[in-house]
């Protein structure tokens, strides 16, 4: 039997890279799957066309996640449609590195505004539906960076290393509803986020990394799916899918 048939997920930036891939991937198991996005509405629009066209069900709903009334528009939304919520993924993320002495207010406010801010704004709302659910589950994309540390990266590390706390508090909070909260921890994966860094650096990073190669955005979903289907006794834990890169 497949447990995780007519359940309904929410994805926040599930229009591109990680994201279109998580959906994608919850979509083709039988999940029905609110796509947000905050620009990039072609591609959230073909996310939902090409789950349709296999069959599946799914809708792309325009929000910024940073702005607490604009995260639940999207709790409001899927539950409009679908009259549920079963699994929220906090996918939504940017990145603006600069070494710690070029970083502005702006720079630091905004990453972790997207990063960090946007988990809180999209759980709250969200959190009754979720305990509602016979098998609720939160599921935070956080990264590497968040757990090492980088050079240039002292706002995005702040927020990734963030949402591992706030996994594991709320882990612990609502261990007895039955709702499971995990963290995600990519290394370096093949999305726009990774394409825009120079190549020089790319190919310094890849010499570093155990397996020699990025990983892909459906190795991250495999992850998610992982979580949702048989993760019902994994809580407050950090799921590293990186090549090896750390242990
Ligand atoms: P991506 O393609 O740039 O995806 C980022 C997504 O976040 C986009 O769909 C974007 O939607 C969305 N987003 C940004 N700001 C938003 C906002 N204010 N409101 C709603 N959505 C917003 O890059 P990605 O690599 O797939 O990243 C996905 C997640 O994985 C991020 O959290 C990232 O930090 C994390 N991650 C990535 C890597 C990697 O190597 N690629 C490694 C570790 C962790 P719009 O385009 O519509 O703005």
């Amino acid at each position: 039997m497949n447990t995780l048939q007519g359940k309904v997920a929410i994805v926040t930036g599930g229009g591109t890279g990680i994201g279109a891939a998580i959906s994608k991937c919850l979509a083709e198991n039988g999940v029905k799957v609110v796509i947000n996005y905050n620009t990039s509405s072609l591609a959230a629009q073909g996310v939902v066309s090409s789950i349709i066209e296999n069959g599946g069900e799914a809708i792309a709903v325009q929000a910024d996640v940073s702005k607490s009334e604009d995260a639940t528009k999207v709790i409001d939304a899927a539950i409009e449609k679908y009259g549920k919520l079963d699994i929220l993924v906090n996918n939504a993320g940017i990145t603006r590195d600069r070494s710690f002495k070029k970083l502005t207010e702006e720079d630091w406010r905004k990453v972790i505004d997207v990063n960090l801010n946007s988990v809180y704004n999209t759980t709250a709302p969200a959190l009754n539906y979720l305990v509602n659910s016979d098998a609720g589950r939160i599921i935070n994309i956080s990264s590497i960076i968040g757990q090492t540390g980088a050079f240039g990266q002292a706002n995005y590390s702040a927020a990734k290393a963030g949402m591992i706390g706030f996994t594991k508090s709320l882990a612990l909070e609502l261990a007895k509803t039955g709702v499971t909260v995990n963290a995600i921890c990519p290394g370096f994966i093949e999305t726009c986020m990774i394409s825009e860094v120079p190549e020089n650096i790319r190919e310094q990073i890849q010499a570093k990394i155990p397996q020699k190669r990025f990983g892909h955005a459906e190795e991250i979903a495999s992850g998610v799916l992982y979580l949702c289907k048989d993760g019902a006794y994994i809580t407050g834990q950090q799921l590293n899918i990186n090549g090896g890169l750390f242990m």
